[in-house]
This record gives C-alpha cells, sequence and structure tokens, in this order.
C-alpha cells in the first residue's frame, strides 16, 4: 500500500520582514489532491504562482495573527474571486478567527464571491479531513498562536501471504478482501471457516505526521513529555545561536533550540523557516540545529518541496 502523496512546499520561509530572497510565512501541504496552507503571508500567491502548485486551496490554518502571517489572505481571496471560485474556503486559527472571517464577509470590496466558512481554535482541537486530522498544538509568542500536527490515520498492518495460504485462503481475489479489513469464508473439509483480516494483518502501522510550530520559543519547553514522532518538523529559527537572548525577548527560537526540538519529538526530518532577514547565508543556521539533532536537517529556501514517504517503505 503505497498510500496519497504528500507534498510539502516551501513557499515562504522569512521571518516577519521579508527579503529579496525570502518571502513571508506560508507552507503548503499537499495530501493526495487536498491542499492545505499554513500561514498565508503576503505574496503567498505569486509564490504559488512561482512554484506552479495551482490555487485550489481547502482550507488556511493561520498560526496567529501577526501581519507576517496572514496578510496574503487578501490577495489570495480576490484572485479566487476572479477565477470563478465557488466552493468555500475554510479558514482556522487561534482566538480572533471567527471576527477576521465575519470582517472579510463584511467589507464590500474584500468580499469574497463563495462562502468563507471556519473558526477559531484551541490547542488540542481537531479538524477531520478524509484520511488524516489537523490538531492545534500549543505554541509560546508573544500573542496567542498555534502551531499545527498533520497527521494521517493509521494503515492496516502487512498482509501476511504465508500465513494466509497456510490457514487456506487460495491466493486471488479473497486476499484483496482481507487487507481491505474484510472477514472471508473458505471451505474446510465440509465446513465453511471464517478468516478474520486479524489472522493474516500484523499490526497497524503509523500515518505520516508533520508538525509546524508557527512562531514560538522551542517547541518541546510547553509541550509536555509527548513524542509526536514527526516526520517532518518545520520549526521557527528565526536567528541563529548567537542571539539566543534575541530569541527569548521576541519569543522566537534558535536554530539550536529548533534541534533540541526535533530531538526531543523524535522527528525524522527538521526544516529551519521564519529566517530573519539579517542572515544573508544560513549555514549557521543548519550547524547549529546538528549538534543537538542527529537527523536531517535543513533550511530551505523559498519555493522548495520536499516529498514525505512513509518511514516503512
Ligand atoms: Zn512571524
Ligand atoms: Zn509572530
Amino acid at each position: 500500500m503505497t498510500g496519497e502523496t504528500l507534498h510539502v512546499h516551501f513557499l515562504g520561509t522569512a521571518g516577519a520582514m521579508p527579503s529579496t530572497a525570502r518571502n513571508p510565512p506560508c507552507i503548503m501541504i499537499r495530501r493526495g489532491s487536498d491542499t492545505l496552507l499554513f500561514d498565508c503571508g503576503e505574496g503567498a500567491q505569486q509564490q504559488m504562482m512561482r512554484a506552479k502548485t495551482g490555487f485550489v486551496v481547502d482550507a488556511i490554518f493561520i498560526t496567529h495573527w501577526h501581519a507576517d502571517h496572514f496578510l496574503g489572505i487578501f490577495g489570495l481571496l480576490q484572485t479566487l474571486s476572479f477565477m470563478g471560485r465557488v466552493e468555500p474556503l475554510e479558514i482556522f486559527g487561534p482566538r480572533g478567527c471567527s471576527d477576521f472571517i465575519v470582517s472579510l464577509n463584511q467589507i464590500g470590496p474584500l468580499r469574497p464571491r463563495f462562502p468563507i466558512e471556519g473558526r477559531d481554535l484551541s490547542a488540542g482541537d481537531r479538524v477531520e479531513f478524509g484520511g488524516y486530522h489537523v490538531e492545534a498544538l500549543p505554541a509560546q509568542h508573544n500573542t496567542p498562536c498555534l502551531g499545527y500536527l498533520l497527521r494521517e490515520d493509521a494503515r492496516p498492518g502487512r498482509f501476511d501471504r504465508e500465513r494466509a495460504i497456510e490457514l487456506g485462503v487460495p491466493p486471488g481475489p479473497l486476499f484483496g478482501r482481507l487487507q481491505r479489513g474484510e472477514c472471508v469464508r473458505i471451505a474446510r473439509g465440509d465446513a465453511w471457516i471464517e478468516i478474520r483480516p486479524q489472522d493474516v494483518l500484523g499490526p497497524e502501522r503509523p500515518g505520516r505526521a508533520i508538525v509546524y510550530s508557527g512562531d514560538t520559543r522551542p517547541f518541546f519547553t510547553h509541550y509536555g513529555p509527548a513524542a509526536l514522532e514527526p516526520d517532518l518538523l518545520i520549526h521557527d529559527a528565526t536567528f541563529d545561536d548567537g542571539e539566543i537572548e534575541r530569541a527569548r525577548e521576541a519569543f522566537h527560537s534558535t536554530a539550536g533550540e529548533a534541534g533540541q526540538a526535533a530531538a526531543y519529538l523524535q522527528a525524522k526530518m527538521l526544516t529551519l523557516v521564519h529566517i530573519s532577514s539579517r542572515y544573508t547565508t544560513t549555514g549557521t543556521h543548519t550547524r547549529d540545529a546538528r549538534k543537538y539533532f542527529p537527523g536531517d536537517v535543513r533550511t530551505p529556501q523559498d519555493l522548495t518541496m520536499l516529498e514525505i514517504h512513509f518511514r516503512d517503505r
């Protein structure tokens, strides 16, 4: 079972101030035919053009109401209206999201020609999609802020072909039914016996998971001991470790702190984002994170795309 494709497009990786190389925050996650935006910084729609992702967005998750994280919504809504969109668009975010949606629907010139839905989320709230969900996580910033966890449903265990044959199931369509979780009946001597999926399937296998930290002090300090084990952790690394005092004052993280968070959460890969415009190169960021996290560390440029694979492929 290969499952749906899972792609992450880094459309904006800048901190509060954009540069010519980095746009304000916007991460697009595309799973199968679903497209979710996490933050929608200014210029997001042009980044979508440059990345050739198209404009089919199903939902937008805003981490917090600092302008660098949501100003792109206005332009995107206008373009979607021009393109004749009729399907509703969902917008989720921390406290203030419902008021924001009401304003969008009330201010005439901004009002899109399609319904905007959505609601305020608090840490622990979930939004369900087909085959996965998005859960709000508690971030620690100088204004209410959420991180987000996208987690796929667990997949059925591996099919044990030898065991099925041993039990008398003939290779063929019955194998497929067992793999889909159905019971099958086979003749054994004069009797019919039932073979259950659990007789021939291994333990359930976890789906893939991605965590986006939003703007935050290092994620683990306030999350508690739960290991989220994300396949990808996208973490605030506004500063390198030389600026740790500034990071504390501004409620952001350094690259080394992001590395500690990745190690603590048992991530497979760490990507560093929200890079301050003071840095023209990011070698120090990557090095600082690697001091603490032995896994794959990257500081993606805008328009980088990563494909997330199952760990047990
Ligand atoms: Zn920010
Ligand atoms: Zn912020």
